[in-house]
């Protein structure tokens, strides 16, 4: 069928045509379409009534409830944009984006993040209160020098959403998504996964993510089906979710399933028909577990925030052995650069973002005037056009003349039985001949003892190229991770480059 133009053309027809459905679920209510959509309606009137005018930035800081659900679609019955922010996020960082995206207006919960709630209170922020958004929500302050963007009629012209990317490779970038792009993934979304009315969906990943926003919660309103909001990740919450609330589909990241499986201890009892795994890399040992704990194949898909952010996703008729992250979704053209084998992957299509905002120099540096986006990815097309994705360009470490992707060193040492989690950057090698080396981090599973960085680095020796082998393998209590889970690979090589010269592990 055709899609909306607006965000909110998502619910209006189906709050018309089947108002009873429900929507969302949140603290064990079923929320209708039509008591959704009233709702939306009621809040878009309170933004107005706070001065938030056409082309204004939106912001609110939260975990998922139903409060945010309404301000996303408000914003665009208003022509705002909605900046969603991670509530775990810290204050200096909630600052940054406020101050960035320079937001007529932020909401809080001073329930579940008493980050942004100091940050409000800081600032002046007031209780809210009206039919739309009950409970503990602040709203401020009220940002009288901010200038509305202008707008367009256009929706695939028009920014819905702000995003801030993981910052994995360094400070987040602000990422302007179209009314256009995230309804073309919403519905890319629904039709691959084969959302239906009836499906409940597990809505874990946080909506300030693009992942969860755009291919979780709007996919599964475009489908009719019902999302139920989890503020908050536990893996006993969420196995008891799983079991007891007729959940039927379940989209996560990998390190989401992987501590699942470690507090399930073994086959996941539950109501699910479909699985899927996206936003980080899915090892083979992790893919193996979760499809026997699950008794259900594991699908992946590959995207990134500046895509909206689908590109890719394994095919729900051919489950695969391998971690491919598949074929690109329909109307998304990908080349690989440097024509055959392995090189940076290229995306153009609807999902594209519009820029970055208020980063000229960056958007241009990412994407070409005729719609080309470079993703920052390495990719290799199987001969059956799935694709495999090798590592980060900006990660790539040269090693005497030889190319080295952490990827796959993290994918072995992610297989060690006592590895938690590992990761692994390069650094300028001793000698200052612009050599580099690898250097492991290790986060143990279990206890460690002094013996563990030379048992793996010859575990690793017996497997790779002695060129990938790790100069030296550095144990840390826990890696450095944002608010999305990822590991902050700048802070790793920030301590890389501190380490002493002393005696490595393995030369
Ligand atoms: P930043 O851009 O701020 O450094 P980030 O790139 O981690 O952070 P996101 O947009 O959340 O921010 O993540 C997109 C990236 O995640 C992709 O560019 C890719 O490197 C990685 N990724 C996503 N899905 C997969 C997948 N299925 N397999 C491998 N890598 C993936
Ligand atoms: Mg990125």
């Amino acid at each position: 069928g055709t899609l909306p133009d607006r965000l909110p053309g998502l619910l209006a027809e189906r709050a018309l045509r089947h108002p009873q459905a429900p929507a969302l679920r949140e603290n064990g209510r079923d929320i209708g379409y039509g008591e959704l959509w009233q709702t939306v309606r009621e809040t878009a009137a309170q933004l107005a009534a706070l001065g938030v005018r056409p082309g204004d930035r939106v912001a609110v800081v939260g975990e998922n409830a139903l409060a945010q659900v309404c301000l996303v679609f408000a914003a665009g019955l208003c022509d705002a944009w909605i900046v969603c922010v991670n509530a775990r996020l810290a204050p200096r960082e909630v600052d940054g984006i406020l101050d960035h995206c320079s937001a007529r207006v932020a909401f809080y919960t001073d329930d579940v993040s008493p980050e942004a709630a100091a940050h409000g209170a800081r600032h002046g922020a007031a209780h809210v209160a009206g039919p739309a958004l009950v409970g503990n929500w602040l709203a401020g302050p009220l940002n009288h020098a901010a200038r509305p963007e202008p707008v367009y009629a256009d929706g695939a012209r028009q920014c819905a959403a702000l995003l801030y990317t993981s910052g994995t490779t360094g400070r987040p970038k602000g990422v302007m998504l179209s009314h256009r792009s995230l309804l073309y993934v919403a519905a890319v979304s629904a039709t691959l996964r084969r959302l239906v009315p009836g499906d409940r969906a597990c809505g874990v990943l946080p909506l300030s993510h693009v992942y969860g926003l755009a291919s979780v919660l709007l996919g599964t309103l475009h489908a009719g089906a019902c999302l139920h909001l989890v503020p908050r990740f536990t893996p006993a919450g969420l196995l008891g979710m799983l079991r007891n609330d007729g959940i039927t589909i379940l989209q996560g990241v990998p390190a989401l399933y992987a501590r699942l499986l470690d507090a399930a201890g073994g086959p996941v009892a539950s109501t699910l028909r479909f699985i899927y795994a996206g936003g980080s890399p899915l090892t083979p040992a992790l893919k193996a577990r979760v499809e026997a704990a699950f008794g259900l194949p594991l699908h992946n898909g590959y995207g990134m925030t500046e895509t909206a952010p689908t590109i890719c996703q394994t095919n729900l008729d051919a489950p695969r052995a391998d971690t491919s992250v598949g074929q690109p979704i329909p109307g998304v053209d990908t080349r690989i650069a440097g024509g055959a084998g392995e090189g940076e992957l290229w995306v153009r299509g609807p999902n594209v973002m519009l820029g970055y905002y208020r980063d000229a120099a960056q958007t241009a540096a990412v994407l070409a005037p005729d719609g080309w986006l470079s993703t920052g990815d390495v990719a290799r097309r199987a001969a059956d056009g799935a694709l495999f994705i090798v590592g980060r360009t900006r990660e790539l470490i040269v090693r005497s003349g030889f190319n080295v992707y952490p990827l796959e060193v993290e994918t072995l040492l992610n297989a060690h039985p006592r590895v938690a989690q590992a990761a692994v950057v390069g650094r300028a090698a001793p000698g200052g001949n612009g050599d580099e080396e690898v250097i492991a981090f290790v986060e143990p599973r279990g206890a460690a003892d002094g013996a563990l960085p030379d048992a793996l680095a010859g575990w690793l020796a017996g497997q790779l190229a002695p060129y990938k082998v790790p100069a030296r393998v550095v144990v840390l209590e826990a890696l450095p991770a944002g608010a999305t889970g990822k590991v902050l690979k700048a802070a790793l090589r920030d301590i890389a480059a501190a380490l002493d010269d002393g005696p490595v592990s393995r030369a």
